[in-house]
């Protein structure tokens, strides 16, 4: 098993609050990415759970065992560092036997088990070598490799992938994910990229300012998230986030402000100032004619080609917007036109607080 529990952490630094009241439940076999923006709290955050660093406040169980005071060395968790920490005077055999050696297993068990998990890896060809003798990606595999035989109850790893070259990482996020899968053990991992979050985690934890903004599945917090900083922060363009208030028009609730009208489920409060979220995807070009519930009256200012797909950029009410589209798209810079989307892809939040609006 390896469940990790996490109550009211928190963590301080001077006047700095690195990790502010954090509350989690990590489940056995969750592949948890943590998430956010550089300095949000994610690398203290783990720190602590592998006991590098005490929490000011809050308790850490592992499956029901307090262990927020326990030593590293007694925490049934293995990390792996962003710079891989291996020792350069020892072999790779050895550095993968090292944890076993402190766990003072038989020589002969110690062997075996590292030929198991060099075999495992694809690394066994490698055993004699020194670190500086390995190249980025071997690095990787080792580290791994010394994290995985120990069995530990749960892995931790502070960005794995980001000394890789962007091929390299890809096929890493690939084989990171299979090998979660082959040892149905939790792992939590720290990131600050979205793709390797949305390919790779069970569970997204997305940190900001070290709170917890939001604890969902890669869809959950992709097609609703909490809040628009999680808007903001998953999706590549980012949602498209405008500023508008809700009005009563004819009868109908919508969202307006200059050159939008979006047409809203009734409940919501007439006059209030809301972040009106369309994802750049959902976005598509309509008819200036037509009678659309959801109505963009928009300035066309560039257009990107991707090679897969065109992005287009547009001022509406004082806002620059984004819609992307596979090629060909018909919008063409300097031109005005209409853009409409789903009401069911319209995401709501309260201007004042941030937070999502059902
Ligand atoms: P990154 O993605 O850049 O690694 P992060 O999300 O992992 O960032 P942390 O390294 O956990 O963020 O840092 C969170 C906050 O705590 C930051 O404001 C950081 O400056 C501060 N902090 C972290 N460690 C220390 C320390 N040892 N002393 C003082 N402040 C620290």
């Amino acid at each position: 098993m390896g469940r990790i529990r996490i109550e009211n952490l928190s963590r301080t630094f001077g006047g700095v609050t690195a990790v502010d009241n954090i509350d989690l439940d990590i489940r056995d076999g969750d592949f948890l990415v943590l998430l956010g923006p550089s300095g949000c709290g994610k690398t203290t955050l783990l720190r602590m759970l592998a006991g590098l660093l005490e929490p000011t406040s809050g308790r850490i169980l592992l499956d029901d065992e307090d262990i927020t005071m326990a030593p590293a060395r007694r925490r049934d968790v293995a990390m792996v560092f962003q710079n891989y920490a291996l020792y350069p005077h020892l072999s790779v055999a050895k550095n993968l036997a090292f944890p076993l050696r402190v766990k003072k297993m038989r020589k002969a068990d110690a062997a075996e088990r590292v030929d198991t998990v060099a075999q495992q890896l694809d690394i066994a060809h490698l055993l004699g070598r020194k670190p500086k003798e390995l190249s980025g990606g071997q690095r990787q595999r080792v580290a791994v490799g010394r994290a995985i035989v120990r069995n530990p109850k749960a892995f931790l790893m502070d960005e794995p992938l980001s000394n890789l070259d962007a091929k390299l990482r890809t096929a890493t996020r690939r084989e990171l994910t299979e090998l979660h899968r082959r040892l149905g053990a939790t792992f939590v991992y720290v990131t600050h990229d979205q793709v390797e979050a949305m390919t790779m985690a069970t569970r997204i934890a997305l940190l900001n300012n070290g709170a917890l903004e939001q604890l969902g599945t890669p869809e959950d917090v992709y097609d609703r998230p909490a809040s628009v900083f999680v808007a903001g922060f998953l999706g590549s363009p980012a949602m498209n986030l405008i500023d508008a208030r809700v009005r009563t028009v004819g009868g109908a609730v919508v969202a307006a402000t200059d050159g939008v009208h979006a047409s809203l489920w009734p409940g919501q409060t007439e006059g209030r100032d809301i972040v009106l979220g369309i994802r750049p995807e959902h976005l598509r070009m309509a008819d200036p004619g037509a009678d659309l519930p959801v109505r963009l009256s928009v300035d066309v200012t560039s257009v990107e080609n991707l090679g897969s797909e065109q992005v287009a950029y547009c001022e509406v009410g004082g806002s620059t917007i984004c819609v992307r589209a596979p090629r060909p798209i018909a919008l063409r810079p300097n031109r005005s036109a209409v853009l409409t989307a789903d009401r069911a892809h319209l995401h709501l939040f309260d201007r004042a607080t941030g937070r999502r609006l059902e």
